[in-house]
């Protein structure tokens, strides 16, 4: 964990100097920033701790800790983790492409069929690999997928909603984003973690 200097509104978040917004959550503002001394760009998730409730930290508590566990090649690396009093600021590798909500957006016509597999393999190599760590995401959607478009690449980011799970045992307590979530997760069923892949909460 590294000091503040200057708060979110001076513009620099410890040892970066943070510039445009790229995308915006429920709980997050993700701003693209460089290191002051590197010049490396990086991204960096503002979350506003005021505003979370128990549940909400919670889920914060469990996205650094699974983060921080997941490295693969399609999986957004979280380099640093900056701990404010009211703000945490968690330092990310850059996507340089936009999401993948706003670029099946901006092809109304359909993706050419080649590279949605390309695409789709690597998704699937991403979650593969979490579920061999028995980290569930919980919230795979187009806007939680970011083109990294100089390494020819799609990575998976938002681990907000994500949580370790014991293979055999089942996940009972409902979260996640409603338009995407799975039968057993709207009737309030018990389900398989893994073969759910996307919704609930930390406290399983
Ligand atoms: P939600 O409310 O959907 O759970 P959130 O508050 O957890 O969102 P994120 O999903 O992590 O926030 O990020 C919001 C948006 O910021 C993404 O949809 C994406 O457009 C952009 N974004 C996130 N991470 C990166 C990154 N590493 N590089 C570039 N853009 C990113």
């Amino acid at each position: 964990m590294a000091g503040i200097k200057r708060g979110y509104d001076g513009k620099i978040a410890g040892l970066y100097d943070l510039d445009k917004t790229l995308g915006r959550g429920h709980f997050a503002v993700v701003k693209l920033a460089r290191h002051v001394f590197t010049g490396e760009k990086v991204a960096v998730k503002v979350i506003d701790k005021t505003k979370l409730d128990t549940v909400a930290t919670g889920h914060l508590f469990q996205e650094v800790r699974c983060m921080k566990l997941v490295q693969h090649p399609n999986i957004v690396r979280l380099y640093e983790v900056i701990d404010t009093q009211t703000k945490l600021y968690l330092i990310l590798e850059l996507g340089d492409g936009g999401d993948m909500f706003d670029y099946i957006m901006k092809h109304e016509e359909g993706l050419n069929e080649e590279l949605a597999k390309k695409y789709f393999a690597q998704i699937v190599h991403a979650i593969s690999y979490c579920h061999r760590l028995h980290v569930v995401h919980r919230d795979l959607k187009p806007e939680n997928v970011v083109f990294f478009e100089k390494q020819g690449l799609v990575k998976l980011t938002d681990f907000g909603f994500s949580n370790k799970f014991q293979p055999g045992k089942k996940l009972t307590t409902s979260c996640g984003s409603l338009a995407y979530s799975a039968p057993e997760i709207l009737l309030g069923d018990e389900y398989d973690a893994p073969a759910v892949g996307k919704c609930v909460c930390n406290s399983g």
